[in-house]
């Protein structure tokens, strides 16, 4: 881990829907980019009158010391009825050239078995971030990658250009406007024959939902979930991402953010 700066390549939007945006940032940190494993987070430094960092996965790295960072600016208020994004929305205003204070890369990232042949991804949302770099990684070690991305609606998916080329991706949408019209969840089953692991990455509710769901599968196979609770310092000092597992309390940013499905204590779980 360490803090450096990181200078800003490039930093667009990729999509929009009227409760979000997608922004995609490229940044020549070569630290960054040679030492992250998928799953790993950066702790971003959002302006000077935004005093906790945000946690942002690492969507890929590239060997020219590329690292980049896919984040949505989340519109609208909290219930709190405070204004959300603030961080993010900062984030969204850097351009070529500036520099990004960054910590990381942090947490221990997902785990993929030696034996595996071919592995199960599963996206939620934003949740697509840290599996764009995970997908490469296993397809780099010629793995079998099959990627399922799944959001409400079309919209909210990215677009075709931008998953793992060499992975075959199955899109999902609540209303059926892009891909399978299904629960991405609902999609599992019929994949689980094939391959050696599930690792997925999304809400609270989807992670529920699914420790519920994978009780009437018709195979058992073990399953990685990354964790986006609210984190206060990132680097295990606070204890405020703590969550209840089979093991104890564990920091999400220093034992997690991935975690087996079945270690957490999910009626404990309030993210
Ligand atoms: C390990 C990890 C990896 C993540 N990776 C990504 C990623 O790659 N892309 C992405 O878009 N988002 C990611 N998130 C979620 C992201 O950190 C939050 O959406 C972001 O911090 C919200 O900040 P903000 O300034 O937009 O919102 P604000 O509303 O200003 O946030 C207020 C506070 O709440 C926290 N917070 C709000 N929403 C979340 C959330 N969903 N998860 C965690 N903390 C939250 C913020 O960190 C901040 O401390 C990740 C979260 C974790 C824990």
């Amino acid at each position: 881990m360490k803090q450096l700066k990181a200078v800003v390549l490039s930093n667009e939007q990729v999509l929009s829907y009227p409760g979000a945006e997608y922004f995609l940032m490229r940044l020549e940190a070569p630290e960054i980019a040679q030492e992250s494993k998928p799953g790993q987070f950066l702790m971003l430094k959002c302006s000077n009158d935004t005093i906790l960092r945000r946690p942002i996965s690492v969507h890929a790295v590239t060997n020219s010391g590329e690292a980049h960072l896919l984040y949505a600016v989340q519109n609208g208020f909290d219930l709190e009825n405070t204004a959300r994004g603030k961080g993010t929305r900062w984030l969204s205003g850097l351009t070529k050239g500036s520099e990004l204070d960054v910590i990381g890369p942090l947490g221990n990232g997902f785990k993929i078995e030696p034996s595996a042949k071919s592995i199960l991804l599963v996206a939620g949302g934003i949740g697509i971030a840290p599996l764009k770099f995970l997908a490469e990684k296993a397809i780099s070690m010629n793995i079998n990658v099959i990627l399922l991305s799944g959001a409400r609606t079309g919209i909210r998916l990215l677009p075709e250009n931008m998953f793992p080329a060499r992975a075959t991706t199955v899109l999902a949408t609540d209303d059926g406007s892009r891909g399978k019209k299904a629960a991405v969840i609902d999609l599992i089953p019929e994949y689980l024959e094939r391959v050696d692991q599930v690792l997925a990455c999304g809400t609270e509710d989807m992670f529920k939902a699914l420790s519920h769901r994978m009780e009437s599968w018709p195979v058992t196979k073990p399953v990685q979930v990354s964790l986006e609770v609210r984190m206060g310092c990132g680097v295990g000092a606070c204890y405020a991402c703590s969550v209840i597992t089979r093991q104890g309390k564990q920091r999400v940013c220093q034992e997690g953010p991935v975690f087996n499905i079945r270690d957490i204590i999910w009626q404990e779980v309030r993210i």
